[in-house]
Order: C-alpha cells, then structure tokens, then sequence
C-alpha cells in the first residue's frame, strides 16, 4: 500500500537570490531521478503579503509523495533536508528556512490555519503548535520562521486556483539581463490570453512575465490551466538556456488575502480588505506621484492610495469626487493606508459647477462687479439681482470596476479578466 507524504518548504530566499519555489523544483527533480513518485501538481501558497517578516514574494511551496516503505520516506526526507540546508540563503538574517512533512490526513484545523496565514498574522509558535497536535514533523534552519508557510502550503485548501509555470535560468546566467525574444511574447499572449493574463503591459511597454531580480526564474507564465500555460511556453522564445521548468498550482490571483467587511473601522494594519464607503476628500497627488483620497463610511474613515507604480490607474481613481460610493479591495501596509488593487464604482454623485446667467438675448452674461449683478456684454442688459446657475457636470469616470496594471499586481490580487 502507498503512503502520501507532504512536502513543505518556505522561507529559503532573500532578496539577493535564490527562490523557494526554485529549490523546489530541484528537489522534485532529484526525487523523480530517484524513482520517487510524485502525485498531482506542486503547490506554491502565497502568504499575507503585509506580515512583517517575508521575503520578496512571501511564497511557500509543497508537494506530495507516493510512498512504498518507510525506508523510501527516510532516504526522501534526508535528501530534501540536506538540499534545503545547502541551498538556502542561510548567511542573510531574515532567511529561516523550514520543512515539514506529514503523513495524515488534511483536516479543517490544517485548513483553517493555511487560510489565516494569507489573510492575518501566525507565529512561529502557532505553527509549531498545531503541527505537534496533527503529528507533523517540521525542522527549523535558524529561527525556522518557514515553518509557517511550510505547514501552511501543505494544508491549503486551493479551491478557487490558477497555474504557473516557472522557468529556469542555469546558474551562471543568475544576475545577467534576460534574453527572452519580446516579439514572441506578444504572440504567445495573441494566441492564449484570457487563458494565461498577466503577461504583458502593452500601455507601458512591459514584459510582465520577466522578473526584475537576480532570482533563478527566467519567466513566469500565469494562466487558468496547466494545459494553457504549458501552450503558451511552446510558443515562447529564448536566447539562453533553460535549466527546467516547473508548473505549480497556487492561490496566485484568487483575491484570497481579502477580507469582507461592513464597517471600516475594523480595519487593521498588515491585513487586507474589501471594504466599501463614501469618497470624503477628492483625491490629491503628492509627492512622488501617488493619489491619495479618504474613504468614510458611518464607522471611521481609512486613507487609500493608488501608489506611483500603479501608473495609469491613478488617472482613474483622480478622477473619483467627495459623495462616490465605492468597494475598495487593497492591503493596509505600516504607514496605515490602504494600497488599492481594484475599485468598483457603485454610484457617482452629482457635480454642479455654478456659472453666471444666461441673457435673454442667449449669451451668457459677465459679472458687473462686486454684489453688481450681472451685465451682458452682447446687448447691453443688465441683471441686477441675479444669481448664479448650477450646472451639472459630466463625470470622466464610468460606474464599474478599474485595476491596477499587471506590473504594480500583487500575486494574490484577482485580475478582472478571471472574473
Ligand atoms: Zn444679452
């Protein structure tokens, strides 16, 4: 009879290299040479991006192995251990690898707290806690903060998904440009997007499927399906060599960081929200670029920011006046702003701009001067009394949804096209 095993790893990179789901790939390339098996595919858990301690992506991987004996799970467990250990960024502070392996089943508790570390904050002690009561086995490197996600990624329930395929540079390639053929790009997003989103910027001439640090990945394709990510590779050209590839499952554009609330005073720091209020003060752009405007609703009031980055999105939401009703969905960082990753417009509230009065004779007249009424400067006639007209002005923003660009989208944020 076969035995499943889990595989659990996280917290492997820093900012300077490596990449958990690298070491992954590696692994589960190893085992394969190995005659191990290896059953569905490899998940690759995004964690709440505000937590305090992360790395770039705050991604965690997992896998599942099909077992014969006992044996098979020591030699599988020594060899991931050690490539973990070797691989790892173990020399930066903020680097603390963990592993965990289990061998029962997925039960609501695991699933509970899988969910809770992509929506709020686990520690350490948490993780090791609800390990010991499932009877998993973990190993910390350093202070072992992967375990969290280690854990984590193994008991995802990952029902909402999306797939992608990671590809890899050989190692002396590991901080050079990357050649990827752009033009075939375009036509690998031509002939498979909405299936694969998130490719490309064409507004701001951006390669999205190319990351921008030294880590192994050459490039990320993200799609619905494993079939059409692996469509969209065969039409994609490179000048350089690819080490391997990997596809992984992952809660990658599922929107599954976000939080539903009524009330937005129960927002907190480092968590995420769909929340929905009144715009209060009309946005304002300040230094560095970034639109700011305040959001209230009967409860309290949260600043939201569409950052620099977020590049045309900010013309959007300048457009936003005091009395629009919206639900925001974004994450409140330690400043205590909530960084938007997509509007909805619900309602937008009437704008009047006040003009002098129209003459009889059909033009409108000019001011006659200070509590002068107002004159016409085609007849000649002259309102002493008069007042100003209110007109309502037309609204350069539609009710409906609006997102920032791919290149400023968290990895978790949904893109309308999945809608
Ligand atoms: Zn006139």
């Amino acid at each position: 009879m076969k035995n499943i095993l889990y595989v659990g790893i996280d917290d492997t990179d820093s900012s300077e290299g490596m990449c958990t789901t690298y070491i992954g790939a590696l692994v589960m390339d190893e085992l394969k040479h190995y005659g191990f098996q290896l059953k569905g595919h490899p998940r690759l858990i995004r964690l709440n991006p505000f937590a305090p301690f992360k790395t770039r992506g705050n991604g965690a991987i997992s896998f599942n192995l099909s077992l014969n004996s006992g044996k098979d799970a020591k030699k599988a467990k020594k060899l991931i251990l050690n490539r973990v250990e070797n691989l790892s960024e173990l020399q930066h502070k903020n680097t603390n690898p963990g592993v965990v392996f289990y061998d029962g089943i997925i039960t609501p508790e695991l699933e509970t707290y899988s969910m809770t570390t992509v929506q709020k904050i686990v520690t350490i002690e948490n993780a090791q806690k609800l390990a010991v009561q499932v009877g998993a086995q973990f190993h910390k490197f350093k202070n072992g903060r992967g375990i969290i996600g280690a854990l984590a990624a193994i008991g995802y329930p990952l029902e909402d998904r999306t797939y992608e395929l990671l590809a890899y540079r050989i190692p002396e390639n590991y901080g050079k440009k990357r050649k990827i053929n752009y033009k075939s790009v375009l036509e690998m997003n031509q002939k498979t997007y909405p299936q694969t989103f998130d490719n490309l910027d064409e507004d701001e001439d951006y390669i999205a499927i190319e990351p921008h640090t030294p880590c192994p990945i050459l490039y990320g394709i993200r799609g619905e399906t494993p079939e059409a990510v692996i469509k969209a590779h065969g039409i994609l050209k490179t000048c350089e060599t690819i080490e391997r590839i990997v596809v992984y499952a992952t809660n990658q554009h599922t929107d599954n960081h976000l939080l539903k609330i009524d009330h937005i005073s129960q927002m907190d720091k480092c968590k995420c929200y769909i929340a929905q209020g009144f715009v209060e003060n009309s946005p304002k752009t300040i230094e560095g670029g970034h639109v700011i405007f305040n959001l209230k609703d009967d409860s309290g009031s949260i600043d939201c920011a569409a950052y620099e980055p977020t590049k045309g999105f900010r013309d959007v939401v300048k457009n936003l006046k005091d009395g629009d009703l919206l639900k925001v969905y974004g994450g409140i960082g330690n400043k205590g702003s909530l960084n938007l990753e997509k509007i909805h417009v619900l309602k937008l509230a009437k704008v009047y701009e006040s003009r002098n009065p129209i003459c009889e004779c059909g033009k409108r007249m000019k001011s006659a001067g200070k509590n002068k009424g107002y004159k016409c400067m085609n007849c000649g006639f002259k309102l002493r009394y008069g007042t100003k007209n209110l007109i309502e002005v037309k609204r350069n923003i539609k009710k409906g949804f609006y997102e920032v660009p791919p290149a400023a989208r968290r990895h978790l944020s949904k893109p309308l096209i999945r809608k």
